[in-house]
């Protein structure tokens, strides 16, 4: 009897933690392939960075591969070497936020112990990418064609889309459109004046990173909205309940949440132990809500919801206040109303909030948008083959890629297609709060669960299922 086979394309977070759960669940036979392109497996966008500023945004004892291991990142970090030379990372109450290569380098060896603790499932990693879904067969990039029983896609982050009025400048010396490339910040001038197009959290990146640079130019960062992500809490504070709230409308919801913040207030608990509360009850929030109630919060809450949900790590926070003081770093509720080239620099013209008008001359403009989440299943090779065959669309929120509850793909018709998976992020329409360590995490258990399902393998049984 043939070995079953995984194929799961991404070896970010997402894919590594399916693989590791795959191994360590099946109690029969298995073939597993991660097909990624980078050295190693487990980093993605999200932990493959090596700017000593790129920090963690929870405490490591937030970080983990499931929900029964707690504190397994932190007791790991703790023994390395790089958490005594590393003295930035502690904070006062005990608390540690690594680097975020290292929660990388973990999930890295995490893979590597799995290999070699389940040797009934043969778990590979093929250093390539997956061009193209032609008859069966996946097409990667190093002219190798896999088949097998599972395709689970395992791919959340597109790089950043690039605003529209900013697309006949794509070329521009002056334009970094894509920060996360490495070394593309290496050389900005200490000097320089430097605009950042988004206020969240990628915006927080770069400005740690200039710092590590000894930038000190002058620094404007602007969105329409001008919210900055807000800081993690530090110390310990107790956990908040949330008083019950069955009505499924977002306004209903906004109301409640405000008047638990108001409540927790009178207590003197910070808005961050509601808020933390609210992200733990995500899921069975967002699936009461209906289409048009979940479209309503991405129009007139999402970008309020983000900036309090994302919070940054403690010690980014400090560095943009500090700035701030300083005079160095301006935020502004603007929007970019013009754009013209002057030899290798950039004029803008920004609409503030408030009515009035700015120009800037600029030696560069760093593009902080995020994602192109809204993009995705048109943001490379393989996505598009999948889509344009049918086994894949695009989600009605423009999250990611559409999936019923058991994370299968739904085909252009709405059809749950049997052997395509989503694992991560790119599943969130469906489920909500899912892009944080925690629930990914979960999820990719849950996946597991559902492949192994799917393949008549029965699964270990070390904790109870989650409800889908
Ligand atoms: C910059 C950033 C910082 C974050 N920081 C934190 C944090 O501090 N704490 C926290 O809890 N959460 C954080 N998150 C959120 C969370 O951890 C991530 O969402 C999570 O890591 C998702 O990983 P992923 O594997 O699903 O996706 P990705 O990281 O996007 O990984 C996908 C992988 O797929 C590969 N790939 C893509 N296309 C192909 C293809 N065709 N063939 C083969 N391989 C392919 C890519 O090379 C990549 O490695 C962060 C997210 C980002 C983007």
């Amino acid at each position: 009897m043939q070995i079953p086979h995984v194929m799961i394309v991404g070896g970010g977070f997402s894919g590594t933690a399916l693989a590791i759960h795959l191994a360590r669940n099946a109690t029969a036979p298995l073939r597993v392939t991660v097909v990624e392109p980078r050295q190693t497996l487990g980093a993605g966008v999200a932990y493959s960075t090596q700017e000593p500023a790129h920090r963690i945004n929870v405490p490591a004892s937030r970080m983990q591969l499931s929900g029964d291991e707690q504190g397994a990142f932190d007791r790991w970090y703790r023994q390395q070497p790089e958490c005594s030379l590393d003295s930035v990372a502690h904070c006062a109450d005990g608390a540690v936020y690594p680097q975020r290569g290292m929660f990388g380098r973990y999930l890295a060896e995490l893979f590597a112990q799995a290999v070699l603790q389940h040797p009934q499932v043969t778990l590979r990693h093929i250093q390539a990418s997956a061009l193209a879904w032609e008859g069966q067969q996946l097409l990667l990039s190093n002219g190798e064609t896999l088949e097998g029983n599972v395709l689970a896609l395992a791919i959340s982050h597109p790089p950043p889309s690039l605003p529209r009025a900013l697309l006949p400048f794509s070329a521009h010396p002056a334009l970094i459109a894509n920060p996360w490339q490495p070394g593309v910040l290496d050389n900005i001038d200490s000097h320089a004046s430097v605009a950042i197009i988004g206020t969240g959290l990628s915006m927080a990146d770069v400005v740690a990173s200039l710092a590590t640079r000894q930038h000190r130019g002058p620094l404007l960062a602007f969105s329409r909205r001008g919210q900055l992500s807000r800081a993690n809490l530090s110390g310990e504070w107790p956990e908040w309940t949330l008083a019950p709230q069955p009505q499924p409308s977002t306004r209903l919801w906004l109301h409640h949440i405000r008047a638990e913040v108001a409540r927790a207030a009178e207590q003197q608990l910070p808005w961050q132990r509601v808020l933390d509360e609210v992200r733990a009850q995500g899921q069975s929030i967002w699936q009461s809500l209906s289409l048009r109630e979940q479209q309503r919060f991405v129009r007139h809450l999402r970008s309020w919801w983000d900036v309090h949900r994302y919070r940054i790590a403690p010690q980014v926070a400090a560095e943009i206040t500090q700035r701030q003081q300083a005079g160095t770093l301006r935020v502004l509720a603007a929007r970019l109303a013009a754009i013209a080239s002057r030899g290798d620099q950039l004029d803008i013209t920004l609409h503030t909030r408030d009515g009035a008008t700015e120009h800037h001359p600029l030696d560069h403009l760093i593009v902080t948008t995020g994602p192109g989440h809204e993009a995705l299943t048109a943001s490379q090779p393989l996505l598009l083959s999948l889509s344009q065959q049918g086994f894949i669309r695009a989600d009605a929120l423009g999250f990611g890629i559409d999936v019923d509850r058991h994370s299968h793909t739904l085909t252009r018709s709405g059809q749950p297609s049997q052997n395509v998976f989503v694992v991560g992020p790119a599943a969130r329409a469906r489920f909500g709060e899912l892009m944080g360590l925690p629930q990914v995490a979960d999820h990719a258990a849950e996946v597991a669960r559902q492949i192994l399902l799917s393949l008549h393998i029965k699964h270990a049984e070390r904790c109870p299922p989650l409800a889908p």
